[in-house]
């Protein structure tokens, strides 16, 4: 068995294609160097050889690895013309991390790795640059320390020891930057290192370059299961089982001088998706520093003034990969004294704005097809480009400005720490992370908050990246902003004056100005650009599915409707109720002791109710409308304590002690299982007679307008046929009645969202003209599981791998998905025509979206917001299907 594939020199042994087995760094480094772009040469360690590491410990390296690798490294001496810890012309290697799934910055990676005392001189002589041959030491022993040695720093409060260190040998020489230290002052922060590390870790930096060398390669690939990549795999569903190579490759430098740079760059603007090249580089300085956020640097543009040849050839490669690999990457390189050198091309990581405008403007450029750019289409990520922004009509005036790193808007609670972040967000609160800068370690902290501020980084540093990823507001590099983590303050300096903030004050980021504001902006629903129509009616040329809306209220159903929500699918008609002067009335049918009381009080309801529904015919002109009768338990309306109970006994007319007899009389024990749904009817028909009176009313005063009204009338929670049998009866009854000569098409049908009902489906089907399946009742009695208490243990499971996820959120298609088939089934044996859908909150998740299509549903119904989300979803699915179906 190979483990290891060389790349560079014109060759690879390895291909874009493998990075199951070479990680997508080192399959994409071989991709490059086959493309024949000037790729520094090395070798990969395949994710095998991690396997074999996790199955057999720490050090234990399957059998010829090692004559693989020093055959791997004679090659590239022989490439490179040097060699390997040698006194007079030593190769020097970086030792990098790179998994099959991308995870940016989540492991590690050294550079410099083959430096010691001699090989530094003969660095030093052969460049004629001694300073900065001392520099790649003192970044050696450094990255090597920390990442090989474990010399950390001790707590989240406190710096890294070496750069501690190393701000220490700045102030004694009394040089601002990094690339100001003199050859003299370097070489004392790398004895203060290896000083450091001995102190620390009891052993002696190692002079002996294989020493380095599998001391790295163990280093990395333990790296695979350190905490924050353990992480950011849970938050990002990678497995763990995959493993990362490790690649080894020769030195280029971008600290030789003013002819050098390193830098990031993106094919496509990836905050916005705009067609130009976008990134950022430092002069004179390694990669770890502009992808860290160590200094801020500067704009692509920059490039093209100082180094023309090498920012022209940039622009030419970037164009060469896009077009390879048909999509927007993102890129790191090296100029050495003026050549470049590419060292990473990878898909980009981009906001959810950015990827409908790529994948929309690939179209246009002819490099996909529409069906490829829905296919590449994260739905859930569409969520971004639907979130409210900050209202320009009534902007605060800001505070502060820096780079606008990850767009949105994000109101919150300042915090210092990520730790304090995660703890906050637990109970609660809304947060605004705010930082000197992130690093991988604070992953859970910016998952936890809902903007990330920090005062160094630039647009391609860590937290930018990684928030973008998340989809969530970010600003780095704001400079005017100094964080004191320790004590929990922060101070924004400048213009002659200093606004303090402590934890806790609320800030407004706009992730997509950079501006922050103190306290709480306004804010407005997002504008829809023009990119998303286009992608939406390819979107909807492919799906099957109808998506349909949950909306309660006329403005609900109108934001529904410019989403592109194809009908109501459920209006819950108990929302409508409690508003504070229609609450009493209900309470008054509620409480009533007899028919006759009820009446009187539904009488107050059914003008409200009728004006509900007008409105809501009239937004929806043309479209379905699914209104669901009374579902829930009585006690949700009951006065609770003694004021509601005394308010409602002077409304009455009644005595205290009476009203609270009553109460308690309607108190049950276990409400979701108790007196609601249907069963109200049941015992008391006058409730859904009222209700459909309105309803028809509503339909026949709209209709008579000239507007097209299409409503559904959905009785819920039945268990038995019965139950339908009787209510459809009154419900056809008493609509009939209401609408007069005006000639309305409606229908009546029923919720299926107990189990017993998706086994005696096809019974219940005779008395239904359609079924929409509740999902979050049918998941709760399914799995015996009550929805508000849930939320204390379910969370352990997930996390513990006991249930793959929260079955509330995903539909779970083993248990519920299977009772769902089967009354799908049931009821078309009866009516082969029997429409069907989903109404849970399930309607808007992408993956519930999936298993609707497949189980032949006809709609789906979700939250206004997650209308868009669940039209791609459903493409996707159809597009899916399709493809399997070629397959076969
Ligand atoms: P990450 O996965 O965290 O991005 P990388 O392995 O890509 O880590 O390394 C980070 C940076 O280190 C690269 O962007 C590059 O600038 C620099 N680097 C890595 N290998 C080399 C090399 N052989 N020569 C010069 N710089 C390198
Ligand atoms: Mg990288
Ligand atoms: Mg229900």
């Amino acid at each position: 068995m190979k483990h290891v594939r060389q790349f560079g020199g014109g060759s690879a042994e390895g291909r874009a294609t493998d990075k199951m087995l070479l990680g997508g760094k080192g399959a994409n480094l071989a991709e490059m160097a086959a493309l024949g772009l000037p790729v520094p040469p090395g070798f990969t360690i395949t994710t095998e050889v991690c396997r074999h590491v996790m199955q057999h410990g720490v050090g234990h390296y399957p059998e010829g690895l090692a004559e693989e690798v020093a055959a791997a490294l004679r090659k590239l001496e022989q490439l490179t013309k040097a060699t390997f810890g040698d006194a007079s012309q030593p190769l020097l290697v970086s030792v990098r991390s790179g998994a099959p799934a991308s995870m940016p910055g989540m492991m590690d990676t050294i550079l410099n790795l083959g430096l010691n005392d001699d090989t530094v001189v003969a660095l030093a002589a052969r460049s004629g640059n001694p300073q900065f041959a001392w520099d790649c030491y003192r970044r050696f022993v450094a990255m090597y320390g920390e990442v090989v040695m474990g010399v950390v720093a001790p707590s989240e409060h406190e710096e890294l020891p070496f750069d501690r260190i190393l701000d220490d040998v700045k102030r004694t020489h009394r040089a601002t930057r990094d690339q100001d230290l003199s050859e003299t002052a370097l070489r004392e922060a790398v004895a203060l290192f290896k000083a450091e590390i001995k102190h620390r870790t009891g052993t002696a930096f190692p002079d002996d370059v294989r020493t380095q060398l599998w001391g790295a390669i163990g280093a990395v690939f333990a790296s695979w299961n350190n905490p924050r990549a353990d992480y950011y795999r849970k938050l990002n569903g990678i497995s763990a089982a995959m493993g990362t190579a490790v690649n080894v490759q020769a030195m280029v430098f971008g600290n030789l001088g003013d002819d050098c740079a390193t830098g990031v760059a993106f094919t496509r603007n990836p905050a916005t998706g705009a067609a130009e090249l976008y990134g950022e580089f430092l002069f004179n300085a390694q990669g770890e520093d502009v992808v860290a956020g160590v200094r801020t640097p500067e704009p692509i543009a920059a490039l093209a003034a100082k180094l023309p040849k090498a920012h022209a050839e940039l622009v030419k490669f970037a164009k060469v990969l896009e077009d390879h690999f048909r999509d927007m990457q993102d890129l790191e390189f090296t100029i050495q004294a003026g050549e470049l050198y590419m060292l990473q091309t990878r898909s980009g990581k981009r906001t959810g704005r950015a990827m409908v405008k790529i994948a929309v403007d690939l179209v246009a450029e002819g490099k996909l097809t529409p069906r490829e750019a829905v296919l590449r289409i994260d739905p859930a990520k569409l969520d971004e480009v639907l979130h409210p922004t900050i209202d320009p009509k009534a902007r605060p005036p800001q505070i502060a400005k820096g780079l606008p790193a990850s767009p949105g808007a994000a109101i919150g609670r300042v915090v210092f720490t990520a730790t304090t972040a995660a703890e906050w967000a637990q109970r609660g609160e809304t947060v605004i992370l705010v930082r000197t800068d992130t690093s991988p370690e604070d992953i859970h902290g910016m998952k936890a908050a809902s903007g990330i501020l920090t005062a160094r980084g630039g647009m391609t540093s860590h937290s930018a990246v990684v928030a973008r990823g998340m989809g969530k507001c970010c600003i780095t590099a704001c400079n005017t902003l100094r964080v004191d983590a320790a004590k929990r303050t922060a101070v924004f300096v400048g213009g002659g004056q200093e606004r303090r903030l402590k934890e806790g004050d609320t800030l407004t980021l706009d992730g997509t100005s950079g501006e922050v504001f103190l306290g709480a902006a306004p804010l407005v629903p997002a504008r829809l650009g023009e990119e998303i129509g286009v992608l939406m009616e390819w979107v909807d040329s492919f799906r099957k599915l109808k998506i349909r809306t949950n909306a309660d209220t006329p403005a609900d159903a109108r934001t529904a409707r410019n989403f592109g929500a194809e009908g109501i699918g459920l209006c819950r008609t108990e929302h409508m109720f409690f508003a504070p002067e229609r609450i009493l009335a209900v309470r008054e049918m509620i409480l009533a002791n007899d028919e006759a009381g009820r009446r009187t009080a539904l009488a107050k309801i059914l003008p409200m109710q009728r004006g509900d529904f007008a409105e809501l015919f009239r937004v929806m002109d043309g479209l379905p409308v699914t209104i669901r009768l009374l579902d829930p338990p009585l006690h949700e309306f009951l006065p609770h304590g003694p004021a509601e109970i005394e308010e409602v006994a002077t409304a009455l007319g009644k005595p205290v002690i009476a009203i609270a007899a009553k109460v308690a009389e309607l108190t049950e024990a276990n409400p979701m299982l108790g007196h609601r749904g249907c069963r109200l009817a049941i015992t008391f028909p006058e409730i859904y007679e009222i209700q459909t009176r309105a309803i028809g009313e509503a339909a026949a005063e709209v209709a008579k307008a000239g507007i097209t009204v299409l409503p559904e009338i959905m009785i819920p929670l039945v268990m038995v046929p019965e139950e339908l049998r009787r209510l459809r009866l009154l419900v056809a009854k008493t609509f009939d009645a209401a609408i007069g000569s005006e000639k309305i098409p409606y229908t009546i049908g029923t919720m299926i969202e107990l189990p017993r009902a998706c086994v005696v489906a096809d019974q219940i089907a005779a008395h239904a003209d359609f079924f929409s399946f509740g999902t979050n009742d049918l998941t709760q009695t399914t799995y015996g599981l009550s929805r508000d208490d849930a939320g204390r243990f379910l969370p352990t499971y997930v996390d513990a791998g006991v249930l793959p996820n929260d079955p509330f959120s995903v539909l779970d298609p083993e248990g519920v998905g299977a009772l769902i088939e089967l009354a799908v089934r049931g009821g078309r044996s009866v009516k082969p025509d029997l429409k069907v859908g989903i109404c849970g909150e399930h309607g808007g998740d992408p993956s519930s979206v999936g298993f609707c299509h497949r189980a032949g549903l006809n709609y789906v119904s979700c939250s206004p917001f997650r209308v868009p989300i669940a039209r791609v979803a459903a493409a996707r699915a159809a597009l899916a299907e399709a493809a399997n179906e070629t397959k076969k």
